[in-house]
């Protein structure tokens, strides 16, 4: 089937232009003003298209915490999420991948990395499962895994010492079991990936990443995990390497171009030159590092250093929206802060192209997503002008970004298939969406908060060191 955009503002290196977009099954076929017929004529009037945005890393199961997490340093945080934790149901899982792939689609994004905690002993049926939930949706994921083969307290400096229980799962195991996942989830052509996720070197052995470098090269795969999230992991980096993470994940063959480093707030001048070296990516979740209180990514350095650099929503444990068109708001105004050469600042449209290719090229997808062009996928998505927080029409780009768009997603296609209109989305019915999130789970009262305590003493004996870093 052939669909017509028309008459829709796209744009160009100077400015917008009027035009219409012509797309024949997952393709964009033709981009020009004089196109007239195909099977679906659709009026883009008053309509902003700009290619779908990639929701570069969130964590889908933490829909079940989305406000629910008191306002805590990462590793204090994850003390609370772990006791909040969602049961092995593989209902709630489905509906959390459900509602992170539309509040994505919503908020401009059509693709997702989800760095997805599977329960335990069903990680085979529940990675099918969230890929179904996408499927179901008719977004574009790559489904992470995440997994560790090191205790918590390994994860902390001078945390080591304090644990004598190996995790519960050998490495072999879980190379093993991430084998059969890929075996059994990974379809490319479905627009549903499999990417490897080890949580990050802060509690994974140097046997796991190597693993996952291997299954990687073996079945092509994108390489995720959190980076130097925080200070604490900067120290660990230098307890446990005796040398820069980033440094330590090269010498292990782990950064490619295909690799994308969620957070990366805490890196020096060297780890940016190995980054951009690489090839890799930075994802850059501004809220959930305000949240925790992680710091600010040097977002500026990498971009002047070469580094590709995404964008993510982080999970809503830790950023309780999940709209990546805040994420780029602030992720484009925050860096005035550590910058006061204002000719440095980031662009509404730089960021917009972040979000875009940068995300594309981060999961190895830039030849075929990430922006409007002629031969490429159609993963794009239409908003309303016309919209109360858009108007009065000054610069389209500009007011999106900048300014508090609300439901302003018109309508989105990914891979040819137009899977949200007039502000819903097409395949799920909300309705039915709503009354799973409301009525599966009214749990917020009965948490009881009880892992900090074993945390929290030890964790308090770091903070002295915290203060001496940079940045
Ligand atoms: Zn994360």
């Amino acid at each position: 089937m052939s669909v017509l955009i028309q008459n829709g503002l796209v744009p160009v290196a100077e400015g917008y232009e009027t035009t219409s977009i012509h797309l024949e099954g997952d393709r964009i076929v033709a981009i020009s003003p004089d196109l007239q017929t195909a099977d679906v004529c659709i009026d883009a009037t008053d309509k902003l298209i700009l290619p779908g945005f990639v929701n570069a890393h969130t964590h889908s199961p933490q829909i079940w915490q989305r406000g629910l997490i008191r306002p805590l340093p990462l590793e204090l945080w994850l003390a609370d999420v772990f006791d909040a934790a969602s049961s092995s149901n593989l209902d709630e899982l489905y509906w959390g991948a459900v509602s992170t792939a539309v509040e994505t689609l919503l908020s401009g994004g059509t693709c997702i990395m989800d760095h997805v905690l599977l329960p335990w002993n069903q990680e085979l049926e529940a990675a099918a499962t969230v890929a179904q939930a996408y499927r179901d949706v008719g977004i574009r994921a790559f489904i992470a895994p995440l997994m560790m083969d090191e205790p918590f307290l390994a994860g902390l400096p001078r945390g080591r010492s304090r644990t004598s229980q190996p995790y519960p799962r050998s490495t072999a195991d879980i190379l093993a079991l991430m084998e059969s996942i890929i075996q059994q989830v990974h379809h490319p052509s479905t627009g549903i990936q499999v990417a490897v996720g080890p949580t990050g070197f802060h509690r994974c052995s140097d046997a796991l990443l190597q693993g996952y470098a291997e299954l990687s090269d073996r079945y092509n795969l994108c390489r995720h995990l959190h980076l130097l999230e925080t200070q604490a992991q900067k120290l660990l980096a230098q307890e446990k390497y005796g040398e820069s993470a980033v440094h330590h994940l090269q010498q292990l063959g782990f950064l490619d171009h295909r690799t994308t480093l969620a957070h990366a707030v805490w890196l020096d001048d060297r780890d940016l030159e190995i980054l951009a070296n690489a090839q890799s990516t930075v994802v850059h979740n501004p809220l959930s590092n305000l949240r925790l209180g992680s710091g600010i990514a040097p977002i500026l350095k990498c971009r002047k250093a070469g580094v590709n650099v995404a964008f993510g929503c982080d999970g809503a444990a830790s950023n309780d929206a999940q709209d990546l068109l805040e994420a780029l708001k602030l992720g484009t105004i925050l860096h005035t802060l550590t910058e006061p050469d204002y000719r440095h600042w980031l662009t509404p449209r730089q960021t917009v192209q972040m979000a875009a290719l940068g995300g594309a090229k981060g999961v190895n997808l830039a030849d075929q997503i990430g922006t409007l062009e002629v031969g490429k996928k159609a993963d794009l998505v239409m908003y309303d002008l016309t919209n109360l927080s858009l108007l009065p029409r000054t610069d389209p780009i500009r007011s999106l970004i900048l300014g508090r768009p609300t439901h302003v997603v018109e309508a989105v296609w990914v891979d040819g298939t137009q899977v949200v209109a007039k502000n819903q989305p097409l395949k799920i019915d909300r309705q039915t969406l709503h009354h799973h999130l409301l009525t599966h789970r009214q749990q917020g009262q009965q948490v009881q908060f009880q892992t900090i305590h074993q945390v929290e003493p030890h964790y308090r004996s770091l903070l002295p060191d915290f203060v001496q870093l940079d940045p």
